[in-house]
């Protein structure tokens, strides 16, 4: 229990406001307006960032019923104090680091073990592992998902519960120096466990040696008492003999003196086999882990040494070994059949798992019902009553209007106790549990309806998938319920060919360019061409959710597409047809004027008489040659402007640079942004006011900091590609386009492959597989004989003969494990667009937006 009244002593800061009741109860942080979910006992911080400004968001979680806050010292709040009777509020110069210590203060109350774990890559998955190998005996809180940051430690640390769990197990990640010393003050570790030292970009980091010291801050102070590492990572070897850190490390080199020898004898394809010795405990014996890749072998080593080091029995430690199995972390998002919408979330089915997908669907502005499909959910040490009582908690703030139950527990617990769930306005959900005979379909109140399955098969033997029409489904089940077979049924298309689009990497590549503004400066994001062949809605809802300030699209019908979508952000429309006005007012869409003729058509649309027209936006022609006002147009421009003044709302002044991304013309670039400047000011002289202007796209965000106004038009980078020329490592690839091998050939020497016999005969035997893809799915015709590369097995295939219309041909002579049914990567991580592009003579941009729209889209995070 914590009280809202122990702040001040906590935070050496007086109250600001003390709340209506003295004895008021912590029991939520809350970061997130959208995530309020329960505002009775939540506390919110609010954090400010480069973009981002929590303060804003005051009367929004007041109106929602939320009554306790930490906010910064100074900081303006909207409304004044007085707008929030009944609040309690603390000032603090850091409300961040106010986050930090209410998190440490609740970690001083468990008094059980606590691993940190950190490290460059595996720390995620070190996690997980070492959570499913544990859990047998103990009771375990772990950070869910990748929650390592400066905000999501305190998050995760705060969801342990002294009374109930036994162990806790937080990973911490970090990007400068200065921040693990917070995170230890958080997570407080008693055994630590270093993963690997990648090469992974130091940004933030003077060299590897500060960064490598920076983490193994994480493994200070008094209570802490083992690292695990690997004694073969020599510079943490060397580091953690300086500091004189107690560790317990392994080695796989024999001869060492490491604590652990762990000598490889096997590795066949999925399994490996060895022998570990720990001369410490008099232990020799022998183990078979369930991967043979690298990196697995690597973290289940790290998971292995914590079990010896415990002293389990060897038999059992394989007998759990052999149960692990990969972790899922992603969140996939795909069209369903009947116009519906999956989420599909393969990650752990526990309560912390449960609540990031429920945030995600909360996310989704699709209007329709939405249904969560959810199984039993497996969380040890709640009694089914209380645990589904929790669940049902987490429904109403996503939104939830059906909820289908699969498993025996679940279909008893929602039976027996025959659940009413009372959703009342504060949002305050209870279970309350009536004794009424089973009832397989209840409809508990006029909110959720319910049904239950006792197992997954007896739901697929009934399901009609018209009954999942329009609407959004999260599919959310623990591994063993095989879901994957629900998510077959209810999904849209089958073809082979997807283009998967990482939602995580659009928002890192998004808070990049961010960071290259001044605060205060607006963004405006290019969705046209179905968000650059990635997919408009799902990039939209992104960006709204993400608070970018506009969004823009060529065509009317692309802007109504996502109005119906439920998309609320203002919308640019670049070409409209004369006769869309209407349309646009009705879809609160904002046309961009760059003629007289399309002014006298809106003037015309819109007369005095009517309601008034949509804000627009005038384009000026400084040097592209395309659309827009000349300069010799305006003094017409402003004669008109100064006479039509209130029936013109105009709502910004652009232009575009034919050049920003080519030093060579920089000299151009300049006389365009002097041009705009001058019409921009002669314009905003005429309207008697300033108007938002802006000029920029991708390339010139980078290139041209003095120039980015009051907002810029960010595009291609968003998607990954770097138009600059100069920061590609800064920015993540976003869309992989990857198919499969339909059939393996095997050529005897003088045969030629496909139309025209274009594939040349070779001297020698060849291997030719035949991938499902072809030009009708965007895969560039020029992109035949030789000219194109899939990456198999990690390995180039290069394209033979002609590419045809639905097929293409590859050959894999040199890739002996290649065989029908494997994935075939044509685009993506491996295989950048901006080299591919440069095969073919054209430009990522085309390469991005010809991906047809057969080809099945699939969204992920993490
Ligand atoms: C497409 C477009 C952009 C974005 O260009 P990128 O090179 O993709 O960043 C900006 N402004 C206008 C007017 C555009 O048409």
């Amino acid at each position: 229990m914590f009280l809202f009244s122990a702040l001040p002593a906590l935070l050496a800061r007086p109250l600001l406001q003390a709340p209506a009741d003295p004895a008021a109860e912590v029991r939520h942080l809350l970061l997130d307006s959208r995530r309020v979910g329960l505002p009775a006992g939540a506390l919110f911080f609010a954090l400010r960032g480069p973009s981002h400004n929590g303060h804003r968001y005051l009367p929004d979680l007041y109106a929602q019923g939320v009554r306790l806050f930490v906010v910064e010292e100074g900081a303006p709040l909207p409304g004044g104090l007085a707008a929030y009777p009944q609040a309690g509020f603390v000032a603090v110069a850091s409300p961040l680091a106010a986050l930090q210590a209410v998190a440490a203060a609740h970690r001083a109350t468990f008094a059980g073990p606590v691993f940190g774990i950190t490290g460059s890559n595996g720390k995620t998955i070190v996690k997980e592992w070492l959570t499913q190998l544990l859990s047998p005996d103990e009771d375990i809180c772990r950070s869910p998902r990748s929650y390592n940051s400066q905000v999501g430690v305190p998050l995760s640390v705060w969801e342990l519960l002294p009374d109930r769990h036994t162990l806790g197990i937080f990973e911490a990640g970090i990007s400068e120096v200065g921040e693990m010393a917070r995170l230890a003050a958080v997570i407080q570790p008693t055994a630590g466990i270093f993963t690997t030292l990648g090469t992974a970009h130091d940004a933030g980091f003077a060299s590897g040696q500060e960064k490598l010291l920076e983490k193994l801050q994480l493994f200070q102070g008094p209570q802490f008492k083992c690292l695990f590492y690997c004694y073969d990572q020599a510079p943490v070897r060397h580091a953690v003999a300086s500091q004189q850190l107690p560790g317990f490390n392994w080695t796989r080199h024999p001869g060492q003196p490491a604590d652990i020898y762990f000598a490889l004898d096997q590795s066949t394809s999925g399994s490996t086999s060895l022998h570990a010795r720990y001369a410490g405990a008099g232990l020799e014996a022998a183990f078979t882990l369930p991967f043979s890749d690298e990196p697995s072998v690597e973290n289940a080593l790290h998971c292995l040494a914590v079990l010896l080091h415990r002293q389990l029995e060897p038999a059992e430690i394989q007998r759990r070994l052999a149960r692990l199995h990969p972790v899922a972390m992603r969140l996939e998002m795909k069209l369903g059949r009947h116009d519906s919408y999956l989420l599909d979330d393969t990650y752990n089915n526990d309560l912390a798992g449960l609540a990031l997908a429920l945030n995600a669907l909360a996310r989704q502005s699709r209007p329709g019902r939405r249904t969560l499909i959810l199984s039993d959910v497996l969380e040890s040490g709640l009694s089914g009553t209380e645990l589904y009582a929790r669940v049902a908690a987490l429904l109403p703030a996503a939104g939830v209007t059906r909820l289908v139950g699969i498993g025996e527990e679940i279909s008893r617990e929602l039976r027996i106790s025959n659940y009413e769930l009372k959703i009342p306005a504060t949002g305050e959900a209870t279970a309350a549990s009536k004794t009424g005979e089973a009832n397989p379909l209840l409809i508990t109140n006029s909110q959720l309806l319910i049904n239950t399955y006792p197992t997954t098969e007896a739901f697929l033997a009934q399901l009609d998938p018209s009954a999942f029409a329009r609407e959004v489904i999260l599919i959310k089940g623990a591994r063993r319920f095989g879901f994957e077979r629900i998510v077959a049924a209810l999904q849209a298309q089958q073809h082979g060919t997807v283009l998967e689009v990482n939602l995580d990497a659009l928002s890192h590549n998004l808070q990049h360019y961010r960071r290259q503004l001044k605060p205060g400066t607006k963004l405006m994001v290019m969705v046209k061409a179905f968000a650059y062949g990635a997919g408009s809605y799902e990039v939209a809802s992104l960006l709204e959710f993400q608070r970018a300030d506009y969004l823009a699209v060529a065509y009317p019908d692309e802007g109504v597409a996502l109005r119906e979508a439920g998309i609320s952000l203002p919308i640019m429309v670049m070409n409209p047809a004369p006769d869309s006005f209407g349309t646009l007012q009705h879809y609160r869409l904002e046309p961009e004027i760059y003629s007289f003729e399309m002014l006298a058509g809106y003037l015309a649309a819109f007369p005095p008489t009517a309601s008034p027209g949509p804000p627009i936006h005038l384009k000026l022609d400084t040097g592209m040659r395309r659309l827009g006002f000349d300069e010799a147009d305006l003094p017409a421009l402003v004669a008109l402007l100064g006479q039509q003044a209130a029936r013109l709302p105009i709502a910004s002044v652009m232009t575009h640079l034919a050049a920003a991304d080519d030093d060579a013309h920089d000299d151009f670039t300049q006389t365009q942004l002097a041009a705009f400047r001058r019409m921009a000011t002669a314009l905003e002289a005429a309207l008697g006011h300033a108007v938002l202007k802006h000029a920029l796209n991708s390339a010139g965000i980078l290139r041209f900091p003095e120039a980015h106004f009051d907002m810029v038009r960010l595009g291609i980078g968003l998607y990954g590609v770097d138009a600059s020329g100069r920061d590609s490592a800064a920015l993540r690839p976003v869309s992989q386009l990857r198919t499969t091998i339909s059939q393996i050939k095997t050529l005897p020497a003088g045969h030629t492959v496909g139309y025209g016999r274009r594939g040349a005969a070779s001297t020698s035997e060849r291997r030719i597989a035949t991938l499902a893809i072809g030009y009708a799915d965007g895969y560039d015709r020029r992109f035949g004989n030789g000219a194109g590369l899939a990456l198999i097995h990690g390995q180039l295939a290069p394209v033979v003969g002609s590419v045809c219309m639905d097929m293409c041909m590859v050959d894999v002579t040199h890739i002996a494990q290649a065989r029908a049914g494997d994935v075939a990567l044509l685009f993506g991580e491996g295989l950048p667009l901006s080299e591919l592009a440069g095969r073919i003579g054209t430009i990522a941009y085309e390469l991005l937006t010809n991906v047809s729209e057969r080809v099945k889209r699939v969204f992920v995070s993490e």
